[in-house]
């Protein structure tokens, strides 16, 4: 039954569901299959880095499952001058990744959008224009966006987090500073002013049901989303949600796994868009990255930041290679890609192809 399914172009919902409940190893192989052939179909043996900058960890938030939410009194804040973000964009151009991303807690003030259009444009400058710029920077007026896209940025990472709405408001505040309908105008906004736009859920949350996730694929269909970036949620003890859902969720191994399906299905239902293996994957399992490649992601972010930096980004607890600088990661997930047959690409941007091939 499940090869039949996956022999289909175009999957039903029903279908989705059917493969997303698959629990024996050989059907869950077989899935996977499919996923990669899509990938190399649209994409190629290739992977593309984006160098990941964690510029601030200074949040207004209060997300409930967030280990930099605005009340966590035991976070050391910090916030990379535009110095500090030049020279890890430096780094990252000079070792040839072709794009970096730029994330941090949620600010909206006047200095805070000012300093990210400035460091964007000097970004920009130094690398002669051709770094291609990820921004993960939260919920941001319309005005805003144009402006950091006229600096210099061409993506955007917006996670809908959950496209349940009951379930979004269990995991936030029910408040005008956490709302789903904010979070869908932000979303529009985004592709208003010429994004490529990447939005994502997490996997494996408390009372989220199968049915959740494939609304959540269906959402990106509906929503012609060019990138995914989507991981397995992960306790963080000092938050709210992190001591509720302690025996409430799935195992991480179950996550971990779960999360792999959701990437086959988004890369055999959505084709050709840009899908990260996430570092949540990579903290349930030391090879969760190349898991997810194999598994039809194409795109790793490797953390650029410096290690002194690191450990005061911590949004769950577990957060892989904190002792790590970039140099070492780097080479040592080279070799690891290379070995299951994948070839990063070095001094191209990788852009989502669905946006070029919606827009064109
Ligand atoms: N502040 C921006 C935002 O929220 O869009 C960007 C940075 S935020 C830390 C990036 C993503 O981290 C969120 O969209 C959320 O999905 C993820 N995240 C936060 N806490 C997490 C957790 N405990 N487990 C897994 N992912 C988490
Ligand atoms: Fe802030 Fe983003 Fe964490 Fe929410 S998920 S608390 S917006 S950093």
């Amino acid at each position: 039954m499940i090869k039949k399914i996956l022999e289909k172009e175009n999957l039903s919902p029903e279908d989705l569901l059917t493969l997303i409940k698959i629990d024996n190893p050989q059907d869950l192989q077989l899935l996977f299959d499919k996923a990669y052939e899509t990938k190399l179909k649209y994409i190629g043996n290739k992977v593309y880095y984006r160098g990941l900058i964690e510029c601030s960890n200074i949040c207004i938030k209060n997300c409930k499952y967030c280990g930099i939410r605005r009340d966590n009194k035991n976070v050391d804040r910090f916030a990379l001058s535009k110095n500090d973000i030049l020279d890890i964009s430096r780094w990252i151009y000079k070792n040839g990744y072709g794009s970096l991303a730029l994330q941090s807690g949620e600010r909206t003030d006047k200095e805070f959008i000012d300093f990210i259009e400035d460091t964007l444009k000097d970004i920009q400058k130094i690398s002669n224009n051709s770094l291609g710029i990820t921004l993960s920077l939260g919920e941001q007026t319309l005005d805003t966006y144009k402006r950091w896209l006229k600096a210099g940025a061409s993506r955007y990472l917006l996670r809908i987090e959950t496209t349940n709405r009951e379930l979004f408001k269990k995991i936030h505040f029910d408040d005008d500073l956490h709302s789903f309908d904010k979070r869908l105008q932000a979303l529009k906004d985004l592709r208003t002013a010429g994004y490529q736009v990447g939005t994502g859920v997490m996997i494996g949350l408390p009372d989220q049901t199968y049915e959740d996730l494939v609304s959540d694929i269906i959402f990106f269909k509906e929503n012609d989303i060019d990138m995914i970036g989507m991981g397995p949620y992960i306790l963080h003890e000092e938050t709210p949600l992190g001591q509720s859902s302690v025996g409430k969720i799935l195992s991480d191994e179950k996550r971990f796994e779960l999360s792999l399906k959701m990437i086959a299905l988004c890369r055999i239902y959505l084709k050709d868009i840009n899908i990260a293996s996430t570092t949540a994957l990579h903290a349930l399992d030391p090879l969760g990255r190349e898991k997810g490649i194999l598994a039809g992601a194409n795109v790793i972010m490797p953390n650029a930041t410096s290690k002194s930096i690191k450990p005061k980004y911590q949004l769950y607890r577990g957060k892989p290679n904190l002792e790590d600088d970039a140099i070492t990661g780097k080479l040592a997930l080279e070799k690891s890609l290379k070995s299951i047959g994948e070839e990063v690409v070095y001094f191209k941007q990788g852009n989502s192809p669905h946006f070029y091939n919606r827009t064109k």
